[in-house]
């Protein structure tokens, strides 16, 4: 089974995904996270080169192509593995963000980077996909609350916005997303997040 979390900076993922692990484990559940860009020690590198603010001129497809590169490394030594052991695999972030961050914020076309993530992910596509969405200034609350921003959460508040929007046209148009409501509390979304994932595991 193989869960990710999706949403904007600030929207909650790192925080709900180790919750929902821990949830998940104490019902005896082999559970592995992971997270893009990263998951890997090579995909770690390729994140570092991402956000780094030095890389500020970094051409947009030569970003979509490091994150497709770093993905390609995760399912390879990571997701896919993990997979065929029986875990329950939950990623902060997958194939999405690039639809979203790569071909809705910064206008590459879609369906490129959709055959190129297909490249990538030797077509691996998750099972159930979480995302938290959040109002703007929920989103820079909690961004500005935890200090220094990456390269991407330099970008303008109109980025993020595309960013919300993107995800949620993801959502609407594929069964595979669940849209959780995450401006509220901690344990407010961590119970909507529990109930979803618990219903997927029941039916
Ligand atoms: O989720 P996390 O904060 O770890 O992601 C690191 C950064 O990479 C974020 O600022 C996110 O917006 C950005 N990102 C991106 N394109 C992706 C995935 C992540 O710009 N495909
Ligand atoms: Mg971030």
């Amino acid at each position: 089974l193989f869960i990710t979390f999706e949403g904007a900076d600030g929207a909650g993922k790192t925080t709900q995904l180790a919750l929902l692990a821990d949830y998940l484990r104490a019902q005896g559940w082999p559970v592995r996270c992971t997270r893009e860009p990263g998951g890997t020690p090579l995909g770690d590198a390729i994140r570092a080169l991402l956000l780094d603010p030095a890389n500020a001129r970094m051409a947009a497809r030569t970003e979509a192509l490091l994150y497709m590169a770093a993905r390609a490394q995760h399912v390879a030594e990571v997701i896919a593995p993990a997979l065929a052991r029986g875990e329950i695999v939950l990623s902060d972030r997958y194939a999405d963000s690039t639809i979203v961050y790569q071909g809705v914020a910064r206008q590459l076309p879609e369906h490129e980077l959709a055959a190129i993530n297909t490249f990538a992910t030797g077509g691996l596509e998750p099972d159930l996909t979480i995302l938290l969405d959040c109002r703007q200034e929920v989103l820079y609350g909690r961004m500005a609350g935890r200090g220094a921003k990456d390269r991407i959460e330099l970008e303008a508040a109109r980025f993020h916005e595309q960013v919300r929007q993107g995800f949620l046209r993801l959502a609407a148009a594929s069964d595979r997303f669940c849209v959780i409501e995450a401006d509220g509390s901690v344990q407010a979304v961590h119970a909507k997040v529990i109930a979803a994932v618990q219903q997927f595991l029941d039916r």
